[in-house]
Parts: structure tokens; sequence; C-alpha cells
């Protein structure tokens, strides 16, 4: 009954929804550049991209430039930015594809210039501004500079200038109000000398979510598109997870009490019991931490795991599920019924973040998307999208 061992359920109308309420949140006049590196999160790129797109967003923010040739291959003409850094090697292609960089050095400038006039192209760059995240991007004091440098590089566009928010609790902490004093340093003097070009963004999920004021032209939201939240923020209750993993019973036994179950016989039937085997494991997503702590959905119940999740195959104990059999559904992250279990709840139990979750969901595991039915969100204000821009993709394509 079932086609695959084990599936993601992605739904699509989640992911229109949510996106919707993210243009509520950033207001009108900004733009939304969807963040689908590490293939959307885990829930595919292309197929993502595309719905995304005919929902009116303006651009993609990946992370290498793999990720955006993969778009561009898919027929994704819209804006495409590699958000973190790019290596050497991936700058020709990045150029050759009119695939957008940020640009954190002096260095890189000089490379990319050099490189763009050897194509006999424009590179568009948008800089990155570090202003405490403490990783990528130039330092405050650096920037004008470097501005400056861009505006004397022929080759070279600023399309665009941006800066990351460190905290996990976004606009809310001392830390994120301090990193936009010294945005608006970069930027007050970027304006003075007429160095400003291109979209002005800050905004990931969690500041979107706290009111970080101003939010500027552009938000880059990653994780809320898909319904999933960093922590508990107000009007995150309006988001929709977007990806229920699921997968089906393929074996049945019953042992007595006492009888020890999985590697290093961590787990033994306190009496005797049903337990069931999952063909599914750590290298589809199941974290391995989960082991004799975890709980899936059997029948709209919750079936606690059993023993250590092994790389393919996860056992629980359906003891108490009447009537449990081969081929039932297995919900693993999602809803069955009256129960749910969030990615967020499995991060809690895992110990982990609910991003690692949802990423890891391995390459094995069957992508299914439902819904999707063209729908709109409130029109792209005038001006708001650049020439080269198609924010409808006629052939949207089918990711499986
Ligand atoms: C990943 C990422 C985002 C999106 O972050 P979320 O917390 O998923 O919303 C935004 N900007 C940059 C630079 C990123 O790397």
């Amino acid at each position: 009954m079932n086609a695959h061992r084990v599936w993601a359920e992605i739904d699509l109308d989640a992911v229109t929804n949510n996106l919707a309420v993210i243009r509520r949140r950033a207001g009108p006049p900004t733009r939304i550049m969807f963040v689908v590196k590490a293939d959307a999160y885990g829930h595919g790129a292309v197929a993502l991209a595309h719905h995304a797109l005919r929902c009116g967003i303006a651009a993609l923010g990946v992370g290498s430039s793999a990720e955006a040739l993969e778009l561009r291959a898919s027929g994704v003409r819209a804006p495409i930015l590699v958000l973190g850094t790019i290596i050497d090697d991936e700058m020709d292609e990045c150029l050759r594809n009119d695939v957008q960089m940020a640009l954190h050095s002096s260095d890189r400038r000089a490379k990319l210039q050099e490189l763009a006039r050897a194509l006999g192209m424009r590179a568009k760059l948008h800089l990155n501004i570090d202003t405490g995240m403490g990783r990528l991007g130039v330092l405050p004091h650096r920037a004008l500079e470097l501005l400056r440098e861009l505006r004397a590089s022929p080759h070279l566009e600023l399309a665009g200038v941006m800066t990351h928010v460190s905290s996990a609790d976004g606009a809310n902490s001392a830390s994120t109000h301090e990193q936009q004093r010294l945005f608006e340093g970069v930027l007050r003097g970027a304006r003075e000398e007429r160095l400003l070009q291109g979209w002005i963004h800050m905004a990931n999920s969690a500041a979107l979510f706290t009111d970080l004021r101003p939010r500027y032209d552009t938000v880059r939201p990653g994780i809320s598109a898909y319904g999933v939240m960093p922590c508990h923020m107000p009007g995150s209750d309006l988001l929709r997870p977007a990806m229920s993993l699921r997968s089906q019973i393929v074996f049945l036994k019953d042992i007595p009490a006492g009888y020890a179950v999985g590697y290093g016989s961590t787990w033994r039937a306190p009496r005797a019991t049903r337990i069931a085997t999952l063909p599914v494991g750590y290298n589809d997503g199941v974290p391995w931490r989960l082991g004799n702590k975890g709980e899936v959905l059997v029948r709209g119940r919750r079936a606690p795991i059993v023993g250590r999740v092994s790389m393919d195959y996860t056992t629980i104990d359906v003891g108490h599920v009447p009537g449990a059999q081969v081929g039932d559904v297995v919900t693993l992250v999602g809803r069955d019924g009256p129960e749910n279990i969030s990615a967020e709840e499995v991060a809690e139990q895992a110990g982990t973040i609910a991003y690692e979750v949802t990423c890891h969901v391995g390459k094995r595991v069957k992508r299914v998307y439902v819904g999707g039915v063209d729908v709109e969100l409130a029109p792209a204000p005038p001006g708001a999208l650049p020439r080269t821009t198609s924010t409808r993709s006629d052939e949207l394509h089918e990711a499986h």
C-alpha cells in the first residue's frame, strides 16, 4: 500500500502559507530572498524553489555554487545569491551562470574583477558586513573602503549590502541591537558617499519573528518558511510545518520479558511485548541519540523507540497499540490523528537543533510533494524585482 520504505512528505501548501505569514511580518515593500541551502533544509531545493517563485518570492539564497547551479539547471532564472563564501574554484561557474556572490574581502574583489574582465562580464556582489557573527564578512571599519574599491571596479556591480544576525533570540537580544547599530553606521557612511546600491538585508527567521526594525528592503528567511522555528516566538504559531517523515512497519515480533533489542543490548523488555521494526535509521535522519528515548506515531498513538537506532532500522515497542500490523504507516516527524511530533520535539529529545533534524533527512528518503496549487502571495511591490527576474515559472518541475 505504501510505495516507499521511508518518505518525507512535503506539504507545499504549508510553504505557501508560511511565505504569506513571512510577507505579512516583513511588510509590503519587502522582498523575500528564500534560503534554500542544504537542499532546502532537506525539503528538496529544486521543488521548493520553483514553488516559492510561483508564490512571488524575489530571490533564492544558497550555500554553495553547486547548489546555485542545480537551481539554474532546473530552469530558475531569478537572482540566486551564494550567502556564505565561495572558494576560488567556484568563481568561474558562478560568473558564467549569473550567480550572485557575497563579498568579504579586498582580495576576493580583486580576483573577481580580474576573472569577470577576462570573461567580459559583470559580477553581481553583495557586500557582507560582519557586525557580530564573527564568521564571514568584512568588519565595519573596512566596509566603506571595500565599497569604494567596488565602485572603481568596472566589472563588478554592487547588488546588495548584507549582515547576518548571530543571536538565536533574534531582534530581542542586546547583541542584535548592537549589530544593527553597526550596520546602520556603515549604511549611513555609504549613503553619504553615494556608494550604496542594490538590496539591503539582515533579517533571518529569528529576527523576523522578533520584530527587527527596520527590516530593510529584503529579508532572508530559511527555517520559518519550512514551518519550523528555532524557538517559540510570538506569531510563529501561524506557521505550518512542511515536512512529515514517515515509514512503515516491515516486521513484527513478540518477545518475552527480559529479551534484549538492538546493538549493545541496551534495552530489555520489562514484560512480554510486541516489537515493530521500521526500515529507517540514522542514515535516513533518525537521530542516533533517539535510541531508548524518542517516540514515533502508530495508529494515532505514541510508541517508544526501544534499543539503539541503527543505520537502516529502528525498533519500537507497539505492545500497547491494538491491531498494529505490517504495513502500518509510522510517523517519525509530523501528525497522525490526534498526535503530533514536531521537528522541534525531535531536536529537543536528541539534544540538537531543529535545523539539523530536517537537514539530516537522508538522500535515500523519497521526497513526496503534496499540494502546491498555483497560489500567489500579495503582488510584489513596483520596482521590487530586478529586470532579469522571472517570478513566475510556467514549468514547475516535478522533482521526483
Ligand atoms: C541560513 C541563513 C539564513 C536563514 O536563516 P534561518 O535561521 O533559517 O531563517 C539567512 N541568512 C544567511 C546568511 C544564512 O546563512
